[in-house]
This record gives structure tokens, sequence and C-alpha cells, in this order.
């Protein structure tokens, strides 16, 4: 049983990763995947209901001294989608700058679950983006996703489909955190459907892509092929640079894919620059030893 002293999260104020963090202090580490029922249970949540035909995907009725509250999520959606709603709502519970100007509540729509950092700009979007943040750390761990990478060296769709069985979150949303999270092997991931692009979600070393929302998938990659498997991930392949980033010299992109159901499809890219690879670290450190081979002699 799970027991959570709200008392040491007060101490966190407001920033949502810091408190996704101190709940995580206290549970098991070992507690996979994230336990986010229980964790609401032990911070006084005393119920989430299931409904169906709602306009939204989450709500939170509580009080203003937020003592004890209620959950709401559609029935409808996998139990990864609730499990990521749930996290969201919690964000809401325990953010203490959190005030919604819904008498009902907060009512949390699709969209308000898609928002991020750069939505900002006014204070409801705000909430949620915090909202979205706090969710994303107390689901998966920074922390968790570092120690797989560092065991599981190369970036691939693999990896995004085994940790989100391992921490129960949906493909999309663990792909989005891997795309932020990957210092090892900076990616870009991108999000179509029926061969036109959602978004993108890239790391900040990798190189801006030249692919925008609802424009389709480039021709001449792996990614615009018809006859892909759904469910099985592609080979992987080199693109055209020119076909996914601002043409620079030097660079070399590479390419995996995932066709899902109903049309939706996940693209992997990884990035080297030509000439900058082991080889050269050879010859340099070839060189660097060759004096002292001259001087022994
Ligand atoms: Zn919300």
């Amino acid at each position: 049983m799970i027991i959570i002293d709200r008392m040491e999260l007060e101490d966190v104020g407001g920033d949502p990763v810091k408190l996704a963090q101190a709940v995580l202090d206290q549970i098991p580490d070992n507690s996979f995947p994230i336990p986010v029922r229980e964790i609401a249970s032990a911070l006084n949540i005393y119920e989430i209901k299931e409904e169906n035909n709602i306009s939204f995907e989450g709500a939170l009725i509580a009080p203003d001294n937020k003592s004890e509250g209620a959950i709401i999520v559609r029935g409808d959606r996998s139990e990864q989608r609730k499990r990521f709603t749930i996290g969201h709502e919690l964000g809401h519970y325990l953010n203490p700058w959190h005030k919604s100007d819904n008498p009902a509540g907060f009512q949390c729509t699709t969209a308000n679950l898609a928002a991020e950092k750069s939505d900002k700009n006014n204070k409801l979007m705000r909430m949620e983006a915090e909202a979205n943040e706090f969710s994303a750390e107390l689901l998966m761990p920074y922390n968790k996703i570092k120690q797989f990478l560092n065991s599981n060296s190369g970036a691939d769709i693999d990896h995004i489909i085994r940790l989100a069985e391992l921490f129960e979150i949906s493909k999309e949303a663990m792909a989005r955190r891997y795309a932020l999270t990957n210092f090892n092997d900076p990616t870009a991931v991108i999000f179509s459907k029926n061969k036109k692009i959602r978004y993108v979600k890239k790391h900040d070393d990798f190189p801006w892509l030249n692919v925008k929302h609802a424009s389709p998938i480039p021709h001449n990659t792996i990614s615009s092929k018809k006859n892909l498997i759904i469910g099985k991930v592609s080979a992987w392949s080199t693109a055209s640079p020119s076909a996914w980033v601002d043409s620079k010299p030097n660079i070399l992109i590479f390419e995996q894919t995932l066709a899902q159901a109903n049309g939706f499809q996940i693209t992997l890219l990884t990035y080297e620059v030509e000439g900058d690879s082991d080889d050269r670290d050879d010859i340099d450190l070839e060189n660097s030893w060759t004096p002292k081979f001259a001087r022994g002699r």
C-alpha cells in the first residue's frame, strides 16, 4: 500500500517536474509501471469515475483547499491514455497555484492534454502545459528513462515500444518523451496520419526539420512507402538529407518507421556528420601516440 505525506509535497511549490519527483520519492523505487491510481488514492482522490459521452478527456472536482477530490476520465479510452489523463488531473490537484475559473472544476480537453511549454502565453494554457509536464515526469520518470537509454545504446523504435510497455503509456506519448530526453543519440520523431505530417518532436541537438504540419511525408523516403506492414518496425535506411532537413553538407540522415492502425505512423530519424565518425577519432589517437613510439626507437 502506498502512503504519501502531503506535507512533504507542500514544500516543493508549483514546479511540476519537482512535484512529480517529490511524489516518486515517496513510492517504492521498483514500482513499475507507476501505480498512478494507487498514488491518486493515497492523495485523497476518493473516486476515479469513468464516463462516456463527455466533451472532455478528464476532469478534477475538488474544493479550493484540495483536501480531497474526484477525477473523471473518458471510459472509452485505452488504459494507457486514462493513466496519462489521471496524471494530468493530479498535476492540477497537487499544484498550489492551479485554480479553475470553471465552477465545475478543471475540465480538460484533448487540446489541453497536448498543451506544451510553448503554449504558456496565457494562464489557462500554462496550467494545462504544467499538468502535462507533471504527468509525463510522474509516469515516465526522467531518471528511469535515462537508465534504460544508458543500457540500450543507439536510437530505435523498438526502444520506444519496449519503454511504452514497461511504463504502460501510449507509444505516442513515449515517443515524444524519447525524442526530448535521448541525449545519447539526438533524434527527431515525426508523427503522421494517412501520409500527412501531424507534428514533429526533436531533440535540441537534432538539425532543423524542413517539414511542417499537414505537409505530405517527403517522397523517396521509407516512410512514404505505401506497403508498410502495420505493427512492424522497418529496417533502418539512409534517407536523402534534403528530404527531411534543411540541406547541409556532410550530414547523413538515417530513417526508421512504424505504421500503426488507422493510418497513424511514427518515423524516427537520427543523424551523423560525415567525417565525424570513430575513424577520425582513431586517426587522432594514432597521431597523438606516434611521437612516443618514434622516441622509443
Ligand atoms: Zn487540465
